[in-house]
């Protein structure tokens, strides 16, 4: 079975270990470079965006990171996740770093106004046995995606899946649900590549 880190700077970072263990990975918390070295692939949590591009300045994981992604490590982020894999951030502050990985602009915070925290069923292309239940949490959406981006699911209007190769991005939370989808479908994306 592939082994999947869990990037362990700040958020969800258990939910997603407890999640690829249902879906077959060996997963494990990743935190420094040569832990990074280890894996076969990545899941980046949800939490702070900004506090998890700081500590992964603080932790000298920055270039690491960008390092493996660029060599076509599989990620996948979820909601902060999203956030570091974006090429461009709207609503960033002016210090925040991502890795990119994903040919998309994305606005943080995106549904905050108008409703902090919701749940909604979406329809998930790839995934089959009907809807995902989507948690979001001060969630991002993709604002919008270059040609060499799949989106994969939308809610009211907005996207808020995508894939490019081997990365995969949702501004939801599977890990919060006990519905193991769309951990199975990025298990089997680096199945796929190894
Ligand atoms: N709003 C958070 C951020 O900007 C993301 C929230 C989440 O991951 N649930 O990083």
């Amino acid at each position: 079975n592939p082994v999947i880190g869990v990037l362990a700077l700040q958020g969800d970072v258990r939910e997603h270990l407890i999640a690829l263990a249902a879906a077959d990975a060996v997963a494990r918390p990743v935190r420094r470079p040569d832990e990074l070295a280890e894996v076969d692939a990545l899941v980046i949590p949800g939490g702070e965006s900004t506090t998890m591009s700081k500590l992964a300045v603080l932790f000298g994981m920055l270039e690491p990171l960008r390092e493996r992604v660029k060599a076509g490590m599989p990620v996948y982020g979820t909601c902060a996740g999203m956030i570091m894999l974006a090429d461009k951030l709207l609503d960033g502050r002016e210090d925040q770093e991502t890795l990119g990985g994903i040919d998309m602009i994305v606005r943080r915070n995106a549904f905050g106004r108008q409703n902090e925290s919701f749940e909604a069923k979406i329809d998930f292309a790839g995934i089959e046995g009907g809807p995902v239940e989507g948690v979001f949490i001060r969630a991002p959406w993709v604002e919008s995606v270059g040609a060499p981006v799949e989106v994969l699911a939308t809610y009211d209007g907005h996207t808020v899946a995508v894939r490019q190769g081997n990365v995969l991005a949702t501004s939801f939370h599977p890990e919060l649900t006990g519905d193991d989808r769309v951990h199975a479908y990025f298990v089997d994306m680096v199945r796929a590549g190894l």
